[in-house]
């Protein structure tokens, strides 16, 4: 059995500058000008509706282009919803709303980018463990497929069974957003692990197998739900065709390890 320690051995290491489905993402610094402004907003925004009043009168405005430019760029080059991956109108929301905590209103630690149709599920939605800390996955902070598996044979995502019980966080945000399970992108995420399985079988039957890596080396390319990575480094690792091309082909193994965590 792969020791689980090296599944997350690229984690931190590396960044991603494509846009992924649901995935770690790294939060970049803005510039100086937009730091300040966000300062001053935060200091007018005393209470819950000051800042609500701020934030609708900041978010139509030029100012805020800046924060969405960044977020954007964090995101990847696709601009995707860092829940579901939809690229359609991703727009800037809190991760704290604003009516649980009125001080991270302007915060950009509490900014995402997020679609109107996540945005709508999880709203003002915002559940809490019994110490105050988000049962909500936020992912720039922390990697979802911590708290969460992958189903390949249907593509749905769920909490990921712990010692006793499942994943309280995994489990809230597939609940709260349930986009992430919507049959379109259950149906997108079944389409790129059919093609990630095909790659392999085509490398595996192939009688030159490493002039045959261009069809896998280009799933991890044109991968647009960051599943590369869970056949990488996470249970898909063990899954028998992966296990079989590790075996087999060691170094083709570990190119696409490195090349599917750094995508
Ligand atoms: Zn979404």
């Amino acid at each position: 059995m792969m020791n689980p320690a090296s599944w997350n051995s690229c984690r931190s290491s590396l960044k991603r500058s494509d846009g992924k489905q649901m995935r770690r993402i790294y939060r970049t610094n803005l510039d100086f000008s937009t730091r300040c402004d966000l300062a001053a907003r935060r200091r007018k925004a005393t209470n819950k509706e000051t800042a609500r009043t701020e934030w609708n009168s900041y978010r139509r405005s030029v100012k805020s282009r800046p924060v969405l430019e960044a977020l954007k760029e964090m995101n990847g080059q696709r601009q995707r919803c860092v829940y579901c991956c939809d690229s359609r109108s991703a727009d800037v929301d809190h991760f704290t709303p604003i009516s649980v905590d009125y001080s991270q209103a302007f915060a950009w630690n509490n900014f995402i980018l997020v679609c109107p149709e996540c945005n709508r599920k999880k709203g003002a939605r915002f559940p809490r463990d019994k110490d105050g800390k988000p049962l909500i996955i936020n992912p720039t902070r922390e990697d979802p497929w911590d708290f969460l598996i992958l189903d390949t044979k249907t593509g749905y995502l769920a909490a990921r069974f712990l010692d006793e019980d499942f994943d309280p966080k995994g489990e809230s945000t597939v609940e709260v957003i349930s986009f992430i399970n919507h049959e379109a992108v259950v149906e997108g995420r079944r389409r790129v692990i059919a093609r990630y399985n095909e790659a392999v079988d085509y490398l595996l039957s192939s009688v030159e197998p490493k002039k045959s890596t261009g069809k896998l080396l280009r799933e991890i390319r044109e991968d647009e739900h960051g599943i590369g990575e869970w056949f990488a480094r996470r249970e898909g690792s063990l899954e028998p065709r992966f296990s079989e091309l590790r075996a087999r082909f060691p170094s083709i193994w570990r190119r696409f390890v490195r090349e599917a965590c750094s995508a």
